[in-house]
């Protein structure tokens, strides 16, 4: 069996499981005074500074969430609502065509619900942001945008984008700025002090807030974090017992706080050796799919690529029929794209990089992880060409 769906979900690493077990033991609420409850305090506390010292901000500017999406969600909703609260005709949202739905479905939600005015920036083939279109906007409507967000690689197509360029694009107009990190941490080096200094932020506005999600770097499931800069105007979405400076009430889940900061640290120590080995088990996957399937051609950007990304189309096939080919011969790949009631959508990202509807229904992502062997890998190019010739003769329409 080859597992190479990393960038859907890693596995759990041992120690973040130890963590996480170890954790459960523990009585207290780490709202509680008690003795019990300030032990499951100090576990929270503890994450919370080894995560900071992580990502390079302060252990205050840390917002525990159930993961990705509730980030985003807090990022995107929060900051649109503190800035119209404050001036209703600050109402923009400059976001990216290719984002991930988590950020597509929460900006096309505050236009439907709350009267957001979206400000789309084109991609260009290769998956990268147009940053002299963005430039226009930002010029053209700066003074009307509540925030600007993106995604600081792609997750489908693995294109890494100009975070810096387009952090001190919304510095200089005074634009707060959310990044979702979720696919970039643990593949690209994040600091976020320091982007936030490099990159001229100032108070609340520039770059000011950053999504993270502990199942992509092998924490358990179902926990993540945003930094919301201590300066960030945000309100928040959930109300109740005022933890965590207010933004995100609710009793804190120490065993998988404590699981993710474990998570985070492993990545961290072996982050430039994971980065060698990932990269050079990337580019002799995308040599073979070449070698084997010819016609297959790589999406994304060659260069400027996350380390643990491949994703071709393959011209006559569909997606999901390799998908399931490959599955029934041990396989797991993603096709990258949303499947609706069991109906395959084509990939909005290709579709948004200029693929038309068969180009962007043939396509399928492989990501690697800490786990992945080369054994795994030779499982995959065994499987591959019987799957391609079977799913091109059942075609496009199938
Ligand atoms: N953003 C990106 C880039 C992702 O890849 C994902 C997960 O697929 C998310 C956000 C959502 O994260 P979560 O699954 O933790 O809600």
């Amino acid at each position: 069996m080859a597992y190479l769906d990393h960038a859907a979900s890693t596995p759990v690493r041992p120690e973040a499981a130890q963590a996480f077990t170890d954790a459960l033991h523990l009585a207290g609420n780490p709202s509680s005074v008690h003795r019990h409850g300030q032990a499951a305090r100090a576990l929270v506390e503890d994450a919370r500074e080894y995560l900071a010292t992580v990502l390079g901000c302060e252990p205050i500017e840390i917002i525990f969430t159930s993961g990705g999406t509730e980030s985003i969600n807090l990022a995107l909703v929060g900051l649109f609502r503190a800035s119209v609260e404050k001036d209703a005709k600050r109402n923009r949202i400059i976001v990216p065509e290719a984002e991930h739905h988590a950020t597509l479905d929460t900006v096309l939600w505050l236009q439907e619900h709350e009267g957001a005015v979206l400000e789309w920036i084109p991609v260009d083939s290769l998956g990268r942001i147009d940053v002299t279109e963005l430039a226009e906007t930002l010029e053209r409507a700066g003074s009307a945008v509540a925030l600007m967000t993106m995604l600081w690689a792609n997750n489908e197509v693995g294109t890494i984008q100009p975070a810096a360029e387009v952090a001190a694009l919304a510095a200089q107009h005074k634009v707060p700025l959310h990044i979702d990190a979720v696919s970039a941490f643990g593949h690209i080096p994040i600091n976020f002090a320091q982007l936030r200094e490099e990159t001229g932020a100032e108070g609340a506005t520039g770059l000011v807030a950053m999504s993270l999600s502990g199942h992509k770097f092998g924490s358990v499931p179902g926990v993540g974090l945003l930094i919301a800069s201590r300066h960030a105007q945000l309100e928040p979405l959930i109300h109740g017992g005022g933890q965590q400076r207010g933004l995100r009430s609710g009793t804190l889940d120490a065993p998988a706080i404590s699981s993710m900061a474990i998570a985070a640290l492993m990545t961290d120590k072996g982050f430039a050796e994971q980065t060698r080995r990932l990269s050079t088990l990337r580019d002799l996957t995308i040599s073979k799919i070449q070698e084997l399937v010819p016609e297959a051609v790589l999406s994304g950007d060659r260069v400027n690529r996350l380390d643990n990304n491949v994703n071709f189309t393959f011209p006559g096939c569909q997606s999901d029929s390799l998908l399931f080919l490959l599955d029934a011969m041990g396989v797991s790949v993603s096709t990258g794209s949303a499947c609706q009631a069991g109906v395959a959508q084509p990939s909005h990202v290709l579709l948004a990089m200029g693929y038309d509807e068969k180009g962007a229904s043939s396509a399928i992502r492989v990501s690697l992880g800490h786990s992945t062997t080369e054994e795994e890998l030779e499982e995959f190019f065994a499987a591959l060409p019987e799957a391609y010739e079977r799913a091109r003769r059942a075609g496009t329409t199938s």
